[in-house]
């Protein structure tokens, strides 16, 4: 029986958890806080922004809710962080990203006190992961790792493969399989359009994740039997229903599901995840912040 990996519970359970942390932080007088700053008129950006602030009241997170025109001058968001880097009551800052293209999203990401960068996606945080000593995990790799782990699957000694290289999810995902920690210790292979006989890496795979943004790209075919298979992959297919289109993910979800040993759904699988990581790592920078050890 293929185990279908509820992203859902997992996330719930994640932030149950956290009420632990944020009870202990209560006891000292605070009351983490995440500062997102909006600095787009993209409907899905603004999507995107308002389901996190959703998220941090529902866990007693305060969330400061900042937008800048995305006609305004660059300057205009650099004087933002700034301020926010120098606020000690704003745990965790987010831009959400992309930011127009007069503004260097780099530079941006470099900005942020790396204290605060609750992305985990500032160099120095970056850097950290990379030398096994991680700060702030990023939020969907890490998220990855809790489903992986939830389904009862060591990735120890086994043979993973992401499907993609992107700064935000295949190279910290890779980074996190070969980390001498748990959810680590896996040979890891990493493919991107360049690879060439894509589904011979594939099908070695124990766990596979797949993060490319090309709708049901891999198929049952594709897929070691019994792997653990995991999609990241968000698309918009044309469909025959009254929004005119459904959601997908990178995973031809019924082959894959003929020989998966487990797999994670598109919705309600990697997407809940990555949302309550975010919560996890803005609590953990409010115990950086105030100096309070919290059980995490
Ligand atoms: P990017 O577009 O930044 O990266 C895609 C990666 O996939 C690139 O490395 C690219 O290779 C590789 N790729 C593209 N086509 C192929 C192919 N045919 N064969 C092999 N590799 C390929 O995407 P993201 O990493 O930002 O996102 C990936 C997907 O995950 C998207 O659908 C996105 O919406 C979704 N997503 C979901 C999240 C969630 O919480 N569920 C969070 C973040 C993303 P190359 O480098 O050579 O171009």
């Amino acid at each position: 029986m293929t185990e279908i990996i509820d992203g859902d519970a997992v996330a719930q359970s994640i932030r149950d958890d956290l009420s632990t942390a944020i009870d202990q932080l209560d006891a000292e007088g605070i009351r983490p806080s995440l500062a997102t700053v909006l600095m787009s008129d993209d409907p899905a950006s603004e999507t995107y922004v308002s389901m996190k602030q959703d998220d941090c009241a529902e866990v007693g997170i305060e969330a400061i809710d900042i937008e800048i025109d995305p006609d305004a001058d660059g300057s205009e968001l650099y004087d933002t962080i700034d301020d926010l880097n120098a606020d000690g009551n704003v745990d965790g800052i987010l831009v959400q990203m992309p930011v127009p293209d007069h503004v260097s999203d780099r530079e941006v990401l470099r900005a942020i006190d790396p204290e605060k960068d609750v992305d985990g996606f500032h160099p120095e945080n970056v850097g950290r992961l990379v030398a096994g000593d991680a700060r702030y995990k990023p939020c969907t790799p890490h998220g990855i790792q809790k489903l992986i782990e939830s389904a009862g699957v060591d990735t120890e000694g086994k043979e993973a493969v992401v499907v993609g290289r992107s700064d935000i999810v295949g190279k910290p995902m890779a980074n996190l399989f070969i980390q001498k920690a748990p959810g680590g210790n896996a040979t890891t292979t990493v493919c991107h359009s360049r690879t060439e006989d894509l589904a011979a890496k594939t099908r070695e795979a124990d766990v596979l994740v797949a993060a490319a943004g090309v709708p049901e790209m891999i198929d049952g075919d594709m897929i070691q039997e019994g792997a653990t298979v995991i999609d990241v992959g968000i698309n918009r297919v044309d469909a025959d229903n009254e929004k005119g289109y459904e959601l997908v993910g990178d995973v031809a979800y019924e082959s894959a599901k003929e020989r998966a040993g487990a797999i994670t759904p598109v919705p309600g699988g990697v997407g809940p995840m990555t949302r309550a990581m975010l919560l996890y790592n803005t609590v953990k920078a409010a115990g950086l912040q105030h100096g309070v050890a919290v059980d995490l």
